[in-house]
């Protein structure tokens, strides 16, 4: 696994990060890689979460700190099934112009072009295989008002500069374009210092916005953010309306769809996650 450059590789907030308040203080800390001390910054005004400073980024992404992502297959299935149902319930064109930024290995792209949708993949740090054939090599070769939609699917919470990346990724979409995002969100009433999406084992998430700050993010930029079912996040142009019926229309379908890959063993996160604890367990912390 190639190591990442990030443009930045460190941070020290002085604002929160989605919705650019001034008041963060401290909600609990944590140590990464089992030495860096990190604190986590709770936003007065929106509850986020974020860590002000990140200086363990690039060690996190080394193969010493290396943790396989073990859910990304089970996640790319349903992640195919939920935009197949958005293209089926008319908020996506049925051959939609897509690209997942944060590829990864690629299968999620390879899925939707399955599907019959046009999508690319792009990954600045690892080359999506999976969907070899149709990988963006760059950003700034694609064509301004080009793309239907944007997937940030489980990368929002690793960006250093998650506003900067958003602001270089909205002038690709077409009027009415749409941005596609799922992380977990953050809930402060639920939400402590064990919440299992921290993972302060490897230091990668570093940033856990509530889902008022999504929508703050969204104003930010320019759109209206729109909580969906099953975890995502839709950031659309603000003349488009809530899709109040095409929501309730999208859960029935994306839930028939998820409903019956579960019936056959797929989209199903057990022995993922068992994995995950083992695969911890195996590497551990000095
Ligand atoms: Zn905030």
């Amino acid at each position: 696994m190639p190591t990442p450059q990030y443009c930045r590789l460190d941070r020290d907030l002085s604002s929160c990060l989605f919705c650019d308040a001034k008041g963060l203080s401290r909600h609990f800390a944590h140590t990464i890689l089992g030495k860096y001390p990190a604190s986590y910054e709770l936003c007065d005004t929106c509850h986020s979460l974020q860590i002000s400073k990140v200086a363990w980024l690039e060690e996190s992404y080394s193969p010493l700190g290396f943790h396989a992502d073990t859910g990304s297959v089970q996640r790319s299935i349903a992640c195919a099934l939920f935009l197949r149902a958005m293209s089926r319930t008319g908020l996506l064109p049925r051959h939609a112009s897509v690209l997942d930024f944060g590829a990864g290995s690629g299968l999620l792209v390879r899925l939707l072009r399955d599907f019959g949708l046009d999508a690319h993949g792009y990954d600045r740090y690892t080359r999506p295989l999976d969907c070899e054939g149709f990988i963006t090599e760059r950003l700034d070769r694609i064509a301004p008002h080009s793309l239907n939609l944007i997937t940030i699917i489980e990368v929002l919470e690793h960006l250093p500069e998650p506003l900067e990346t958003l602001q270089s990724l909205a002038p690709l979409l077409t009027t009415g374009g749409k941005i596609l995002l799922r992380s977990e969100w953050f809930d402060d009433r639920k939400h402590g210092p064990d919440w299992e999406y921290i993972t302060p084992e490897h230091g990668q998430h570093i940033n856990f916005p509530s889902l008022l700050g999504m929508r703050r993010l969204a104003c930010r930029l320019g759109f209206t953010g729109v909580p969906l079912p099953f975890g995502f996040f839709l950031f659309q142009q603000p003349d488009q309306g809530r899709p109040f019926f095409r929501s309730h229309a999208l859960r029935l379908a994306a839930g028939w769809a998820i409903g019956h890959a579960r019936a056959v063993g797929l989209c199903n996160f057990k022995h993922a996650m068992r994995d995950k604890h083992q695969q911890v367990d195996a590497h551990p912390q000095d």
